[in-house]
């Protein structure tokens, strides 16, 4: 049987139909890891075993009549969410021998579900970055140009899924780490409503924006994850969202009943013209189904950026203060305690975090924190007022996901303001705390994704998973071959 680049939803069928056994559909999984992933690097650990044993006790719930849900689905997580008895390294020499005593609530409820844990997956160390280079681990390729980036800081997770890799992935969304590699891996990249999935477990960067994410190859398998792991949850009160999972998932539209949202801010000078196009002709085929397209204005979008920039590493430089090798981490040690702490922050935090470690303490430093930490918070809050507003007026917004397609590996290392800038486009829906998703809408010339980007109210996240699907149905792309097969 043909199981290239199946959907959660074809492999449900199959498993459901005793037509594919988990472990079929596991080992398929674990041979193409084996034999391609030295090209991509997608992750860091393949538990071998782990799968095996997992998809043998799903085909034994299976046979004994479950099904539905994630039952048998393989899947491959960030290395920045903690799985009991496996490492979690956070992509950082910080953590790169530490085994967490618990799972993540996402883990266990997945666990629970009878998904298989395949693989951990290269990221940014800590989640801090645009391309996967930042990882202490080596760069993640991107699987459509060996050469490109997969974006970040979720590169493992959109490349595994696009290298064919799992059914579906997990990463984490601060200010755009799940949408942005989903945009330049051309998959399905899902940021939930602030506070609908639990982050216990998830290793914290900025608690105020951190949100754990789903890729898949359509928006429907995104919901049907999300219909596993949302909801609240005592280990973490930020959870406190509830969303009314549909009771069957359909994504027929009746589009002469959808409003959205074009926002000029989004289509500025610094965006290629290739994806302006891509994003114009999804316009013209809503429209001409019937979809009321409506221009808006959200001018503070390209302040999302530096606001993000603050408080980001404000918080980073907060939530990062207990890596210091007393009570877990990287050990180097020294004559005295603060040279113990220097030399084991020193050795064990890569460039990028150094960088942002210095700058966040900065910012909340006696007398800078006024001018901006706070000013930082005024402009999230205007932002967050501005989306209310149209929001009033249509039902999504289209947007791009990614000003530009994946660049080359190292051009941008060295220059974090160009990075920063690849989530101008993603920060702002962080910032307001609404649901997003980032969908493969086409191709370039050279043959790279491109990728929109449609926002939701907050608590529609479902409703916006259907609208992204049926956009899907109607642009239905056509895949490409995968160079290195
Ligand atoms: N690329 C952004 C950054 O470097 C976003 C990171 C994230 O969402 N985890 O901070």
């Amino acid at each position: 049987m043909n199981l290239q680049s199946l959907t959660l939803t074809q492999a449900r069928d199959l498993l459901d139909n005793r037509r594919l056994t988990s472990r079929q559909l596991t080992d398929y999984y674990l041979q193409r890891l084996e034999k391609y992933d030295s090209y991509i690097n997608s992750s860091l650990l393949i538990d071998y075993e782990g799968a095996s044993r997992a998809a043998d006790l799903a085909d034994h719930r299976l046979a004994h009549g479950e099904g539905g849900g994630v039952l048998g689905i393989p899947y491959i997580i960030k290395d920045n969410i903690l799985t009991k008895g496996l490492k979690t390294t956070a992509g950082s020499k910080m953590l790169a021998n530490y085994v967490a005593p618990y799972d993540a609530t996402v883990v266990s409820r997945l666990k629970q579900a009878g998904a298989v844990l395949l693989a951990k997956a290269n990221l940014d160390e800590f989640a801090l970055g645009s391309s996967t280079e930042n990882s202490a681990f080596g760069p993640t390729h991107n699987p459509y140009n060996l050469s490109m980036v997969p974006g970040g800081s979720s590169g493992g997770s959109a490349a595994a899924l696009a290298a064919d890799f799992c059914t579906f992935s997990l990463g984490s969304d601060t200010g755009g780490s799940v949408r942005h590699p989903a945009s330049l891996c051309g998959v399905v990249g899902y940021r939930p409503s602030y506070g609908a999935i639990s982050r216990h477990g998830l290793v914290a960067m900025s608690s105020s924006l951190d949100a754990i994410g789903v890729l898949a190859r359509s928006a429907v398998d995104v919901a049907t994850v999300m219909a596993i792991i949302a909801g609240p949850d005592k280990y973490d009160a930020t959870a406190s969202l509830v969303l009314e999972a549909p009771a069957k998932v359909n994504p027929i539209i009746n589009w002469s009943k959808i409003k959205i949202g074009w926002p000029a801010e989004y289509f500025s000078s610094g965006l290629n013209s290739e994806v302006a196009e891509h994003l114009i002709n999804i316009k013209n085929i809503l429209s001409d189904k019937g979809a009321t397209i409506v221009p808006v204005n959200l001018p503070l979008t390209s302040y999302g950026v530096s606001a993000y920039a603050v408080i980001n590493m404000a918080e980073v430089s907060s939530n990062l203060a207990r890596f210091d090798g007393l009570r877990y981490g990287h050990w180097v040690g020294g004559s005295n305690l603060l040279e113990t702490y220097l030399n084991n922050r020193k050795d064990g935090f890569g460039a990028e975090v150094k960088r942002r470690l210095m700058l966040g303490t900065y910012f909340l430093s006696a007398g800078e924190g006024e001018s901006y930490y706070k000013q930082a918070q005024t402009v999230k809050t205007i932002i967050a007022r501005e989306f209310k507003e149209v929001f009033t007026q249509v039902d999504y917004l289209l947007t791009p996901a990614t000003p530009t397609v994946a660049f080359p590996l190292g051009v941008k290392v060295n220059d974090p303001l160009s990075l920063y800038l690849e989530d101008s486009l993603l920060t702002p829906a962080s910032l307001a705390h609404l649901p997003a998703v980032a969908i493969p809408i086409g191709w370039n010339l050279a043959g790279l994704p491109i990728g929109g980007q449609l926002i939701g109210k907050r608590g529609e996240d479902y409703n916006m998973l259907m609208v992204a699907q049926a956009i899907q149905d109607v642009i239905n792309i056509t895949p490409q071959l995968l160079p290195w097969e």
